[in-house]
Formats: structure tokens, sequence, C-alpha cells
């Protein structure tokens, strides 16, 4: 196949997310001849329609929140503070309109070649992207690149029922721009996204259910705080079902709601065959939007990966420990997309990104490591996590001891009308290491970095206690007396 000399690149990177632009630029900065694709606009999920943009809804609402808390605590007027959805909406999109300017911008400056269109592979090392269309023709150009990245990130899973199509998803959630929310707001599973949207939405005024499939929602963390959590969550009028699973979603004739079908009884698993249908009992539920919060897949649609020889799985792109295609060496894998262990997060997108790029620089160096990743639900209050679960170090062979504690009557919590938080720290009884660290409460996002900074140098809890000066008043002044 005949390739234009401008078209053979050192590096060509699929999407312009963390993970893309972080391999990108350092590729850049180190010499190599780097093109850029998206399909979408340039800046990926976490600035457009993922963490940043969320953070700034959570931040509004937990105004709302804290008004609340300090009802009858001195602070007057609390009953009137509330949300204009579409002003706050409006606040957001200062935050994503500018930036994917930017991000071009800041490629073209580095000397990174754009370009938009779908990308899609034609060979072990060629890809087309199918631009724009402009009358009848697609604009279409083959790359060829030495070396190729796969940053395509995730998307939501399909839900195989009835009336899927009548589901708003995440990016569609984040852009609804009406003066309020609908009144009535379901969401489909009880995820990480489906909280924090849940506790969004019911801080600006919506009635909120969460239907999940599980005995217990946010299944990767602890379930101690998770029941706290919930608590909460039902506190402030979130209904949350579980052991629900939605069969079909209706929508009314005139279009404005919904009635989402469900079966309500213990989910039975792939390889059970018992029949617990009788079990199950079949219940409706009214609504006006019906939200997806069941989950993200590998976003591999479209690619043809099999063109270039690469395998992948559910899970995504089957990558070695250097984050290399284990069946095409000119391909790495990074992100959401990668199957490499690390969880769907932008912290683990910055660092493949990194790591990528080193292992392409300097030849495979690198292998990654996944100690010490923490991840939080920006829920009011947070629930952060990091390291192993009680559950998992059990089952592990640890020899540990547990600190649990409701800390609702910590002045930490107190002076800020918090009524839900508490910890739960894992010390490894020989070595006195720090196995995971669970909170919740205030501030539960920043105090977990200085415990993922323990779990990911190896400190000890007694190094985490006595060299340490921390500020006081603070949540992490809070940590001595976790240990
Ligand atoms: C609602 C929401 C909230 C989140 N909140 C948090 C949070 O608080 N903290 C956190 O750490 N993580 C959060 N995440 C997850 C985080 O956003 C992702 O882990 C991260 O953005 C993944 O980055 P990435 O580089 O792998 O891919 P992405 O940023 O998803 O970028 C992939 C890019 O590839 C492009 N692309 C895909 N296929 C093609 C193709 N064939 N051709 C051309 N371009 C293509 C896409 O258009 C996209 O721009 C959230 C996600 C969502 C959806």
């Amino acid at each position: 196949m005949h390739t234009d000399e401008d078209h053979i690149f050192d590096l060509i990177v699929i999407g312009t997310g963390t993970a893309a632009s972080t391999t990108a630029h350092e590729c850049s900065s180190a010499g190599w001849k780097v093109a850029i694709i998206d399909s979408l606009s340039f800046g990926g999920t976490c600035a457009l329609r993922g963490c940043d943009p969320k953070k700034v809804l959570v931040e509004a609402v937990k105004v709302v929140d804290s008004a609340q808390r300090h009802q009858n605590k001195g602070v007057l007027g609390s009953d009137k503070v509330h949300i204009k959805w579409s002003d706050l909406i409006r606040f957001k999109r200062t935050f994503t309109e500018p930036f994917p300017k930017h991000r071009e911008e800041g490629y073209k400056k580095a000397g990174i070649v754009p370009f938009h269109g779908h990308a899609q592979f034609i060979g072990w090392n060629a890809i087309r992207v199918e631009g724009e269309e402009k009358g009848n023709n697609k604009n279409s150009i083959v790359l060829n690149g030495k070396k190729i990245l796969v940053a395509t990130g995730a998307k939501p899973v399909g839900l195989s029922i009835p009336g899927s199509a009548n589901i708003t998803t995440s990016d569609q959630f984040l852009e609804f721009e009406e003066d309020h929310l609908p009144n009535r707001i379901l969401f489909v599973g009880g995820g990480y996204i489906s909280f924090e949207f849940a506790h969004i939405a019911a801080r600006a005024g919506a009635k909120v259910t969460i239907l999940h499939r599980g005995k217990q929602p946010l299944e990767h963390f602890d379930p101690d705080l998770v029941n706290l959590l919930v608590q909460r969550s039902q506190d402030i009028g979130i209904d949350i079902h579980l052991q629900s699973a939605v069969e079909k979603i209706d929508k009314s004739s005139d279009g404005g709601s919904y009635a989402v079908h469900y079966s309500n009884g213990p989910v039975v698993s792939n390889n059970n065959n018992n029949d617990n249908s009788q079990n199950k009992t079949t219940k409706r539920i009214e609504c006006d939007m019906v939200v997806h919060g069941a989950g993200r897949i590998p976003n591999v649609e479209g690619l043809d990966l099999a063109a270039a020889g690469i395998e992948h799985t559910m899970r995504g792109i089957k990558v070695n420990e250097y984050l290399q295609s284990v069946s095409n060496p000119s391909v790495y894998a990074a992100g959401d997309v990668a199957a490499s262990g690390g969880l769907p997060l932008t912290p683990v997108a910055t660092y493949e990104g990194r790591l990528v790029a080193t292992n392409l620089v300097k030849g495979n160096v690198l292998k990654s490591n996944y100690s010490g990743l923490p991840s939080v639900v920006f829920a009011i209050p947070p629930l952060a996590s990091v390291g192993m679960q009680e559950k998992e170090a059990k089952e592990a062979g640890f020899r540990f001891r547990i600190k649990y504690e409701n800390t609702a009557s910590w002045a930490s919590s107190r002076r800020l009308g918090e009524t839900c938080s508490g910890f739960k720290v894992l010390i490894e009884k020989d070595s006195d290491r720090i196995l995971g660290a669970h909170i919740l409460g205030p501030h539960a996002e920043e105090v977990i970095n200085i415990f993922s900074m323990a779990i990911r140098l190896g400190l000890t809890a007694k190094e985490l206690e006595d060299p340490l000066l921390y500020t006081y008043p603070t949540n992490s002044s809070d940590i001595v007396y976790m240990l």
C-alpha cells in the first residue's frame, strides 16, 4: 500500500484522552514524529464527560448540603439555598467548552499532528482515518505508524433489554440543560457513577431511585462503610432497591415519562442452573428519566483490531506488563481500553500513558504496578478506598489487625454537621505495613492520598504516626487515631 511520506509517523495515538495525550506529549518531547486522532472533540472522557465536569456539579450541591447540615447551627437561610440546574450546567461549560481547542493547540505547539475522525486498523501498522462527510465524499486518509498506541477509553455497556434506547447516558446527563432536572430520576446500577449522580440529583431536588442487581452496591468498596453511605443516601430521599434487575423500559404514549419493569429477588449467577424464578417478583416504577449507571466496557468497537492481529477480551486489549499488545508488538494500549489490571480511572490512564511513553522511547524497561491505587465515590460525604479489602486480605492469608470506627461523634465530622463518617484500616501484624485504608466522611478524597502514598512507598503505621506533623484541625490530623 502506498503511503504519502507525510503520513508515516514514529507513533500514531488513537484517542485524545488522558492516556493518549500523556504518551503523545512525552514521545514528541523525545523527538518522535507523532500523530493523534479522535472521532469526538479533543480531550477525552475525564475533561469533557467525566471526572472534571462531574466535580463542578458535586461542589455546587455540596453547598446545598452544607447549608442544610448547618441549619440550627448558627447559619440562617439554609432552607433557601437551592440549585438552578441550567445555570450550573452553564458554569460547567466554562470548563468543558474551551478544552478541546486548548488541547489541540497544545498538540500543534508540541509538533504533534492532529487528525479528526474515526480510526480503524487496516493492517499491522496501518490506520485509516475516516473524517466527516463532505457532500458525497468521506474524507479518508491512511496513516502508517512504526508504533501505535490504542487509548480509546470505555463506553457504557449495552443493555440488552427492551426499551434500552430510552436510557440516558452519563454524557447526556451531564449535558441536560433545562432549568430543573426531571422530577423523578431512576438510575440503573449501583456503581460509583450512579451514586455520584444520584447524590447530585437528590440535592438538586429530584426524587431519586437506584436499582442494583447485586446484594451490595459499590461492590469495590468496604461493605461496612457502604452500609453507612446507603443509610445516608436513604436519609436524603434516595430509594435504593437491591437484587433488582431491570428487565424492560417502556415510554409513555406522550413520551414524557417511563415505566421501568424490574425483577426483585436473589440474582442467579450464570453458572448456577437452579431456577429460582418463583422467589422473584416483577415490579415497576414510573419515572421521568432513566440513567445508565450499569457499568462501562473497553471501547474497541469499530477499530477492526483483527486487521492488525490485536487480541482482546471483554476486559480490553490483551497486554503484557509493559502494556504492549501480546499479539502485535508494534501496538501498545493504555487507559480504560487496556486489560492491564489497573482500574478504569484517570490516575491509571495518566500512569499508563507515562509508562508506555518510557517503554516506547527506551525499549521495554518499566513494568506496571498498581499498588496503592486510590479510588473515590464523590458522594456527599465521599467514600474513598485504597489497597486491600478486609475480605481480600483474609482470603490472601495475611495476619493483620483492623481498626474500624464510626466517627460521626468526632469533632472533624460534628463541626461540619456530618452524621455519616467512619474508617477501616488494615495493618499487617508482622511488618506494621498498611494493607488497606477505607474512609467515609468529609475530605476522605484528600486524606486517602496519604494512605495511598504509605502503601506505594511501603511506609509502616508507625512511620505515618511518628515523624509526621499534620496541620490541625484537619481530617488528615485524624490519621494518627486511625492507626
Ligand atoms: C461520568 C464519569 C465520571 C468519572 N469520574 C471519574 C473520577 O471522578 N475519577 C477518576 O479517576 N475517573 C473517573 N472516570 C473515569 C475516567 O474518566 C476514565 O478512566 C479516563 O477518562 C480514561 O481515560 P482514557 O485516556 O483511557 O480514555 P478517554 O478519556 O475515554 O479517551 C478516549 C478517546 O478515544 C476516542 N476514540 C474512541 N474510539 C476511537 C476511534 N476508533 N477513533 C478515534 N477516536 C476514538 C474517544 O472519542 C475519546 O475521546 C469517570 C468516568 C465517567 C464516564
